[in-house]
């Protein structure tokens, strides 16, 4: 039996960033069932969202942050370019709070902004249409980041630490006792750290009663027909008629991408595959028809992808509860991605045992796993 200082289970972005790091200085072995990058998990197509003052909470302003750095630095190294800095805005109308959420983290950490009305986006950004009493908050520390180049790029870090990639090849099995994988092909592996980044797949392989929900979400691009369109990366939580809605330009800028944060909340078992349909198609170009212009209003193309929620939408990064040297993350509520080489400077931390720069206590596991069942015949003390 081969055995390692890591096991890296999964190499979707979040795997592919740790096992980046961890090769750094130990032994190292990342697993995938596909070979990435793939478009099975949550982690492909062109691009994502990245942005500095994300309006989740105050403590995702201080990942971006250090994000933005790491991105660059991996960049100067590889020579290869990772987030586009475009400028880009959160927008809403009430009652949601989305854009003023920004302008207070905004405020908080001392980013730049730029405060407008809907109608005054429009006349700066032709391509839009948004409701002109629609509050928007302009950032030029805004973009999108080059999705499967990023994920590709760590794992040629990972392969240059000498690294352990093991594709192809299914874990059907963690003893987490022995700290031992059971592969599909009947091989076993021991490592004395595991870090679990199974995505949509956790639930199936550690059993720790999460509170844990995988739900199929829809992407569609549009050609941007407007020759002279400058369109910038968005967030647009329209709280009068529903719909969070986010966007951004493919990287050549000749197609617009649209989502919708909650799509049809559909809740799926990780291995479902639904391709896109007409109620997808309507629901997406909704959007392009109501609130762009000179895009084409037929989809170019659509693609699926999956979120993986917990209960309030915080990612989990932590120890767990019952088992020394494993660590688990999730970070996949649909605004993961941006943070990615975080990531692995965080399981770094932990096997480290070091103090992390942040504070992760709203990233703890304890959160999602409901309460044990009473046992037959015990009385609660
Ligand atoms: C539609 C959509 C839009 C998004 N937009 C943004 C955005 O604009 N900005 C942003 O920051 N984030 C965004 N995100 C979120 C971001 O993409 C995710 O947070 C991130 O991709 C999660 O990566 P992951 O590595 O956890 O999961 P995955 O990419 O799913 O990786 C998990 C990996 O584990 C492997 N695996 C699982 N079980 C096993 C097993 N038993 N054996 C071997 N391998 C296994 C899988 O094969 C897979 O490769 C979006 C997500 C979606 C779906």
């Amino acid at each position: 039996m081969e055995n390692y200082d890591v096991a890296v289970i999964g190499l979707g972005i979040v795997g592919s960033s740790v096992l980046a790091r961890l090769s750094e200085k130990y032994r190292s072995v990342g697993i995938d069932q596909f070979i990435p990058p793939h478009t099975k998990g949550s982690s492909h197509g062109e691009n994502r969202i990245i942005r500095a003052a994300p309006s989740e909470g105050l403590i995702y302003a201080q990942l971006a942050a250090r994000s933005f750095a790491l991105f660059e630095e991996i960049a100067k190294k590889s020579g290869r370019t990772f987030v586009y800095k475009t400028g880009g805005f959160d927008c809403s109308t009430s009652p949601s709070q989305w854009a003023e959420t920004a302008k207070k983290t905004c405020e908080h950490y001392r980013l730049p902004y730029e405060e407008m009305s809907g109608k005054e986006l429009n006349r700066r950004y032709g391509n839009f249409q948004l409701p002109d009493d629609a509050q928007v908050i302009l950032q030029p520390e805004y973009g999108h980041v080059d999705a499967e180049g990023s994920w590709q790029g760590f794992l040629d870090i990972a392969r240059n630490n000498q690294a352990d990639l093991l594709l192809n090849t299914k874990i059907e099995h963690v003893d987490l006792f022995g700290k031992t994988l059971s592969l599909g092909n009947g091989s076993k592996i021991r490592a004395e750290k595991i870090i679990v980044c199974a995505g949509s797949w956790l639930k199936n392989l550690i059993d720790l009663r999460m509170d844990l929900r995988v739900q199929r979400r829809v992407l569609a691009w549009y050609e941007i027909e407007d020759p002279h369109a400058d369109i910038i990366p968005f967030c647009f939580a329209d709280g009068k008629n529903g719909g969070d809605w986010y966007g951004m330009p493919s990287l050549d800028r000749k197609r617009l991408k649209i989502g919708e944060h909650n799509h049809l909340s559909e809740n799926i078992r990780p291995e479902e595959e639904t391709a896109p349909n007409e109620k997808d198609r309507n629901l997406l170009s909704h959007f392009v028809r109501e609130y762009t212009k000179g895009i084409n209003l037929n989809p170019a193309s659509m693609a699926v992808c999956r979120y993986t929620l917990t209960s309030d939408e915080h990612f989990i990064m932590d120890r767990h509860p019952a088992h020394d040297g494993v660590y688990i993350f999730s970070c996949c509520s649909g605004h993961g991605f941006k943070y990615a080489p975080v990531y692995g400077e965080i399981a770094e931390s932990f096997v480290d045992g070091k103090k992390c720069e942040f504070d992760l206590g709203i990233f703890k596991i304890d959160r999602h796993i409901r309460p044990a069942p009473p046992v037959a015949g015990v009385r609660p003390k």
